[in-house]
């Protein structure tokens, strides 16, 4: 019988997989000896592939020596998220994929379970390895409490600046927390890192709205300063005839409630993922681990232009994905209003355009139906213009992200920018690198000297504590 069932009502183990991490993590000897592979090499590559330049072999040279407290200060000072891009990033295809050991033909370095393996000790037995610094008299605002506005607010903080960050959600930590399927990165990891954020003297206020709850005109009264680290809006329409029937998602919309519902969210038996990006790569394999019976992924173009990294692809594959390369969806079918299959057509390949990509052709009498109960769009986010737009003086691309300078500045000197609402949809750590630039980019407008707010003080006074409110409790408790 085809139709939307809660998960938990599946093989219960497969739901249990859907929170299971994906890397598993290394015992200590497994550490210490693959940390001896390492050449320590003197131009670095792996740390040049890192947006946001860890000192790759600095950190796997203490955990040779058994320093994991150095270890993690040399990642988190880098990079405050360390432990979320250790389980988030595609490695292979940053530091992992620069790793000089490539060329001699053996296996690279394990950098991301190193990472991991050197944080989560500092993590779990709350050590303190980062400071604020000495009050500098100035204060800054950060919409958002993503990977962005985490990174910027760190920076800051380290640096002397009194900070507060604004985000609409209840939790803290953008799509780390809400949006990145559970087998990568639980809903609880995110939240340990916003804690040494927190700890750095940051204050969070959650469930605030900023320009519905709070104005652009009182920040500009509180604030010196103001950055933006709003990430993108809903996943894109799929513009489609059969989009309002029941079983039809946006990728971010359906993890988001896998993340936060877990095992009560409602799945299909047979379902349709549109798209072969990252996002499409990742549902797939979400739902693959909440028990479905098929999971099609379905994409207009070939396998060679998908826009998925080779790992994901592979991985979806390991897990029993079908894939429908060159098909066009056409129209989602329903019955009493609900999903029933996704009619789709084959299309070929045409003439290059000016920028070398293909025409697609649709390939006459190729149609045929799938028969699906649910259907998942994965084919980007749009940028949240709708707020962007109401920020005064604010100047946007073409494609809806904000313009900044090269201090990360808005057309409004007051208000800065990172993450993806600049640069579009990227990752985590590209997020990271952005946020910090952008302290970088503000501090230099504010023109504060460095050498006055050296760290001093342990913060601490912050407004959000990690201490679940009743109805998280749960969901904290049991995804960990
Ligand atoms: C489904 C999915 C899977 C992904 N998988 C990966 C992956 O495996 N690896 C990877 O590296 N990256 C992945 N990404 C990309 C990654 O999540 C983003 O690049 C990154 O989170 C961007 O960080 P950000 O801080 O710019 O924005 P976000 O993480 O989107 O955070 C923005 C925050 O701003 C808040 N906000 C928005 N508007 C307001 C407002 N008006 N007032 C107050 N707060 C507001 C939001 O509530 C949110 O908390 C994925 C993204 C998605 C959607
Ligand atoms: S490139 Fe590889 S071997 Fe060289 S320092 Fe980096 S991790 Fe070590």
């Amino acid at each position: 019988m085809l139709g939307l069932e809660t998960a938990s009502n599946r093989d219960a183990s497969q739901c249990k997989d859907n929170f299971t991490e994906i890397r598993p993590l290394m015992a200590s000897m497994e550490a210490v000896v693959e940390a001896s592979r390492c050449l320590f090499c003197f131009d670095k590559p792996c740390m040049l592939a890192c947006p946001a330049r860890i000192d790759v072999p600095g950190f796997i040279q203490k955990i040779r020596t058994a320093n994991l407290q150095g270890s993690a200060r040399i990642i988190l000072e880098a990079n405050i998220l360390g432990e979320s891009c250790a389980r988030v990033c595609p490695a292979k295809a940053l530091c992992e994929g620069a790793c000089v050991m490539h060329k001699t033909g053996e296996q690279p370095i394990q950098i991301a379970r190193l990472q991991r393996y050197a944080v989560k000790d500092v993590l779990d037995r709350q050590i303190r390895v980062l400071r604020a610094g000495r009050p500098n008299g100035k204060r800054v605002a950060c919409i958002g409490s993503g990977p962005a506005s985490l990174a910027c607010a760190a920076e800051l903080a380290k640096w002397g600046y009194a900070v507060t960050i604004f985000d609409r959600n209840e939790l803290p930590g953008g799509n780390p927390s809400h949006s990145i399927p559970s087998y990568k990165v639980r809903t609880s990891d995110p939240l340990r890192e916003v804690e040494l954020v927190h700890q750095l003297g940051v204050e969070f206020r959650q469930n605030t709205e900023v320009g519905r709850d709070i104005s652009f005109a009182e920040l500009e009264e509180l604030f010196d300063a103001i950055f933006i680290g709003i990430g993108l809006g809903d996943t894109s329409p799929l513009d489609l005839p059969g989009e309002d029937l029941r079983g039809v998602y946006g990728a971010k919309q359906f993890v988001r409630q896998t993340k936060m519902g877990r095992d009560k969210v409602k799945v299909g038996h047979r379902v349709a993922v549109i798209g072969a990006g990252n996002t499409a790569m990742g549902v797939l394999v979400g739902l693959k681990h909440l028990g479905v019976e098929a999971a099609y992924m379905i994409y207009r173009r070939s396998k060679e232009e998908m826009p998925a990294f080779e790992h994901e692809y592979e991985l979806a594959k390991e897990h029993g994905v079908m894939f429908h390369w060159e098909t066009q969806p056409v129209r989602i079918l329903g019955k009493k209003g609900v999903v029933a299959g996704l009619e789709c057509l084959r299309t070929r390949q045409g003439e290059p355009d000016a920028r070398g990509r293909r025409e697609l052709l649709p390939i006459p009498d190729s149609e045929f139906t799938l028969e699906v109960d649910m259907v998942i769009g994965a084919v980007g986010q749009k940028p949240a213009t709708e707020f962007l737009r109401a920020v005064p003086g604010i100047q946007l691309r073409k494609d809806g992200t904000v313009l900044t300078n090269e201090l990360h500045q808005t057309g409004n000197e007051k208000y800065f920018a990172g993450g993806d609402c600049a640069h579009g949809g990227k990752l985590v750590v590209d997020a990271v690198a952005s946020g910090k630039a952008g302290a970088r980019g503000l501090d230099a407008w504010l023109g504060m000297p460095r050498g006055t707010n050296a760290p001093e003080t342990f913060g601490g006074a912050g407004a959000w504590a990690p201490v679940p409110a009743p109805s998280q409790t749960l969901e904290l408790t049991a995804a960990s």
